[in-house]
């Protein structure tokens, strides 16, 4: 077999092209390393990486205390099973429950595998302790919603590229409209709805931020007719909104909200950031009435809760917490916001800019299907920055959340003098 040593980008993106699975449109770009707001490509191009492998990478890339707990564990123990009991999981499981304010917790490792999780302990709560009559209980979802990509998710998608060719779909299911408290009310009259599950700002749909409000009510519907409120924060969770949790970012405590939420999701799904981006690491919270639910046998996984991810997790999570990342996401949200406003005012090619903390996108002004956005992410590549259009005519920016407000202004400039390239 030949072995393949320093070819340029072209060769790498054609082996990809020809051996890969043609599921993914890249920017064309080929990524050789990086390091806290920074890659560099196979030629040694550095850029800011505004997309953070869509959120994993908060704690920046390749952050030296999680390479080093990864390091470490890797040469002492890295998989035993749920067979045997392991040294790592325990101090672990108690470290991210009490850091998130639950009982207990259940060890993933993809997001969405983290989403099944969540909807098979809803189906089983409704029925062990709602008494849903078996095969009956209903999960409500929103719209223009992204959980992932197994058939039980996208069986609640409304994204074509998502759904078809892939039926028959999970039944079960009640799809209402995002940020919608009416539609929602009506959807809960339904006989046996075990749970509404719901991204607090819709990140692959374009960072779209539901009113203010919107997440307490459905809260409230959920307690009022006895069902579980799920958070899916795979992708707004762990300081990417500037609060650790989005779901907290609707109440009025002071620091953080961790200590007295008004919304505390029943059931609340991690994955991405909990492992800064280092492998696949996600994880499940609920307290115990629901969690004991599933019993020895009735749901697992071979890599859920290794001791390498329990070491990589807890690292991930100190640096979180040691490094005030929430605060930072925060504060260099509200520039960002404020520079890209400017560039909605200021020009004709920039419809808004919306989002919270460092999750936020600019919508284009043209079509969904235009292909400006993409052009558009070309420039700023040729100028140092990295991000991705989602939905034809949106770009998401999310960069690590270890950035100085020196650099954010920097990027700023980029994406201004980039986009302003397009002004018609
Ligand atoms: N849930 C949300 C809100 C997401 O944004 C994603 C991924 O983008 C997922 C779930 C799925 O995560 P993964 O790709 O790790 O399976």
């Amino acid at each position: 077999m030949e072995k393949i040593v320093n070819i340029g980008a072209t060769e790498l993106m054609e082996l990809e092209n020809k051996y890969g699975a043609h599921n993914y449109h890249p920017l064309p770009v080929v990524l050789a390393k990086g390091e806290g707001v920074f890659v560099w490509d196979v030629a040694g191009k550095r850029y800011y990486d505004f997309l953070s492998a869509y959120s994993a990478v908060n704690q920046g890339h390749c952050h030296p205390r999680i390479t080093e707990a990864l390091k470490q564990q890797s040469e002492t123990l890295t998989l035993t099973s749920r067979a045997f009991y392991n040294d790592k999981l325990g101090p672990y499981e108690k470290y991210i429950a009490e850091y998130f304010g639950y009982d207990k917790v259940l060890p993933m490792n993809s997001g969405v595998e983290a989403v099944e999780t969540a909807l098979k302990l809803c189906r089983k709560w409704a029925y062990e302790k709602k008494g849903v009559p078996e095969n009956r209980a209903k999960i409500i979802f929103a719209s223009g919603n992204f959980h992932g990509r197994t058939m039980a998710v996208i069986s609640a998608s409304v994204d074509p590229d998502s759904r078809n060719g892939f039926g028959p779909f999970m039944p079960g299911y009640v799809i209402t409209p995002y940020n919608n408290l009416d539609t929602l009310e009506e959807a809960f009259k339904q006989d046996h709805v075990a749970g509404f599950i719901v991204e607090p700002i819709q990140g692959e749909a374009g960072v779209v931020v539901p009113d203010d409000g919107y997440l307490k009510a459905a809260y409230d519907l959920c307690k009022k007719h006895n069902a579980l409120f799920i958070a899916d924060e795979v992708q707004t969770g762990i300081a990417r909104t500037g609060k650790l949790l989005a779901t907290c970012g609707n109440c009025s405590c002071a620091n953080g909200c961790e200590n007295n939420p008004e919304v505390k999701p029943d059931i609340l799904i991690l994955g991405k950031a909990l492992s800064g981006g280092v492998f696949p690491v996600s994880a499940v919270l609920a307290d115990d009435e629901i969690m004991l639910c599933i019993k020895p046998g009735e749901h697992g996984s071979t890599f859920g809760g290794n001791p390498l991810a329990c070491a990589v997790a807890m690292a991930a999570l100190e640096v979180v917490k040691d490094e005030k990342l929430a605060e930072n996401a925060e504060k260099l949200g509200i520039v960002f916001r404020a520079r890209m406003q400017n560039l909605v005012d200021s020009t004709n090619i920039v419809k808004l800019v919306r989002g919270k903390g460092l999750l936020n996108a600019i919508v284009i002004n043209d079509s969904e299907d235009s292909k400006t956005a993409w052009n558009m992410c070309l420039k700023m590549r040729d100028n140092g920055l990295l991000a991705k259009p989602t939905h034809g005519n949106k770009i998401r920016f999310a960069p690590p959340l270890v950035m100085t407000e020196e650099q954010m202004h920097e990027c700023c400039d980029i994406i201004e003098k980039s986009i302003k390239e397009f002004e018609k």
